[in-house]
């Protein structure tokens, strides 16, 4: 997946199929589904690929055990299906996670086993295991560090895990690998309109070289999340709020505030929401919060009376108690949540079911849903635009697409660091083996190799230092003072590869220092 060969179909196609608007999780999704229907498919994505919400989700797979609460059925049957052919499709990736809640109060046994034996019914033949009530002795050997005082005994549930921004960036080479063309840093700035007031394509920017193109496209997706206001602007200066922020944070602790495997799940917090402890890439992520905001951000700020929230609520149920200065990294996200019909109200009543607004002129968009259902929201947008007559009727195939990267299940040995790469591995092992230096650590507390951000700047159309730390390799994410570390070697290996010059790294190294401060609760 290259970006010049991706940028030379501009020049190359007078009018595509489907156009879609960002490179998130739901936007990816609609070009892997738009791609391997057999339409010509373009997505344009104004930063990098999940540069926004869909890199700082909880990695969870889920049907959601608080939308059960809710009885929210139907969401959570879809998300449990979807779930389970995440697990098939993207086996390097998408793992079963076990999360125990601990339980404090003996009515809390039988209430969470009954609510979960149901949750594993919903999800059918695609189930993951079997939930079930275990005594205190149990729960303090899955969970070695949950608070003893008060505990009776603790549920045992099954749910999935995964890598979001590795799964964008596959999603994004299964497209291009199904015929889709899909270009990173390219913003659409305004929409193409014919003489019925139709649209029929997109004005877009290359913010890597300043060129703007005119594109013509027979329907276009508006796939932006928190940023799904602005396109309807574009479209409609008068148009209605359809999307309202709702800000989460998670910080990143080292594994021995929650040694072993085992997830903890707290399904009452003191604010009625549910908070999560999740062993990931060998550290241990905590969250989250639901806040609405005002405005979309790019790179959101956690709220101090979020710091505090998240930090207060792990300190009661952990024996060892975080402090600010336990924090690795710390980020935010914002879901797109559907605006509700009438004002007011909070945050956790807001559905997560996704919806599909048309606009008069035909724009489409898509709205609220969640990264485990992003298949089916595919399947839907797309289908949209059929029923509509903007595309010809084909089938969606993605129900068993196998997802770039994909190796079976048996084969994943997540003891390694490397294995997100699932089929890549031996390419990138290529790379070490020709050039030893490349397989040199890019920081000595870490496993990524040099290779890894040639790999990406060759493979996965990394064009910043920020694609690399950040997504494609996720030290910012466990560990935001490594990543500072690392920058301007990494600048350097990139600047190799992409014909770069010093002055570019002096450059990426700052903007990218800057930017991971905002990951780090003291001062680095
Ligand atoms: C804190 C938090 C935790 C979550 N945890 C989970 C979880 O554990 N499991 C789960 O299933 N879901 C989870 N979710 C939900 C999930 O992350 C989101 O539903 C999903 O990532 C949204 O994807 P999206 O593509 O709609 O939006 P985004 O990922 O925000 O993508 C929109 C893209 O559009 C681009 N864009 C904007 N304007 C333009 C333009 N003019 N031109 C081109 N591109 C543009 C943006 O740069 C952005 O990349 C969580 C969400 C949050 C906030």
């Amino acid at each position: 997946m290259k970006r010049n060969e991706q940028l030379s179909n501009l020049n190359t196609t007078t009018e595509w199929d489907a156009i879609i608007i960002g490179g998130g999780a739901s936007g990816l999704g609609a070009a892997v589904d738009a791609s391997t229907r057999g339409y010509k498919t373009l997505l344009l994505e104004a930063h990098d690929f999940a540069k926004a919400t869909s890199s700082r989700a909880t990695k969870l797979l889920h049907g959601g055990v608080r939308y059960l609460a809710q009885g929210d059925i139907a969401l959570v049957k879809e998300a449990l299906r979807e779930r389970g052919l995440l697990e098939r499709n993207a086996s390097h990736l998408a793992k079963k996670q076990v999360f125990v809640i601990p339980n404090y109060k003996w009515i809390d046994g039988p209430f969470y086993t009954i609510g979960l034996k149901f949750y594993d019914m919903l999800s059918k033949k695609l189930s993951l295991g079997k939930s079930r009530h275990i005594n205190k002795q149990k729960t303090l050997e899955m969970l070695p560090t949950v608070e003893p005082k008060s505990l009776c005994g603790g549920v045992i549930y099954y749910d999935g895990q995964f890598d979001d921004s590795r799964l964008a960036v596959n999603l994004a080479q299964t497209a291009v690998e199904n015929g889709g063309t899909v270009i990173n840093y390219m913003k659409v700035i305004g929409l193409l309109k014919n003489d019925a007031g139709q649209i029929c394509g997109v004005k877009a920017k290359d913010l890597i070289n300043g060129n703007e193109y005119e594109i013509k496209g027979k329907a276009v997706f508006n796939a932006t999340g928190v940023f799904t206001n602005e396109i309807l602007n574009m479209n409609d200066p008068n148009h209605k709020k359809t999307v309202v922020p709702s800000q989460g944070i998670h910080l990143v602790l080292d594994k021995s505030f929650l040694p072993g495997d085992n997830a903890l799940m707290i399904p009452k917090t003191s604010d009625g929401r549910v908070l999560f402890a999740v062993p990931w890439h060998n550290r241990l992520v905590v969250g989250t919060t639901d806040v609405l905001v005002e405005k979309p951000s790019l790179e959101p700020r956690a709220l101090e009376k979020e710091i505090e929230f998240v930090l207060a609520t792990a300190g009661q149920y952990l024996t060892k108690k975080p402090t600010r200065k336990d924090v690795l990294s710390i980020f935010a996200g914002q879901r797109p949540l559907a605006a509700p019909d009438k004002d007011g109200g909070s945050t956790k009543e807001v559905s997560r079911s996704h919806k599909i607004l048309v606009s008069d002129s035909g724009l489409m968009s898509i709205i609220g849903g969640k990264w485990t259902t992003f298949r089916q929201m595919a399947e839907d947008f797309i289908d949209k635009a059929i029923e509509l007559g903007k595309l010809p009727s084909k089938e969606c195939k993605t129900v068993n697409l196998s997802i770039h990267g994909n190796v079976p299940a048996s084969q994943v040995d997540r003891s390694k660091h490397n294995y997100i790469y699932g089929s890549d591995i031996p390419a990138i092992q290529k790379l070490e083996q020709e050039n030893p230096d490349l397989a040199q650590k890019i920081h000595p507390n870490h496993n990524y190799t040099k290779a890894e951000i040639v790999w990406a700047v060759k493979e996965e159309m990394a064009e910043k230092v920020e694609d690399i730390l950040a997504r494609r390799v996720r030290l910012l994410f466990i560990d935001a003072r490594a990543a500072i570390d690392c920058a301007e070697e990494v600048a350097r290996i990139m600047a190799k590869e992409l014909g770069h010059d010093a002055d570019w790294v002096a450059k990426e190294t700052e903007e990218f220092k800057t930017l991971a401060k905002g990951y780090l609760l003291v001062n680095y």
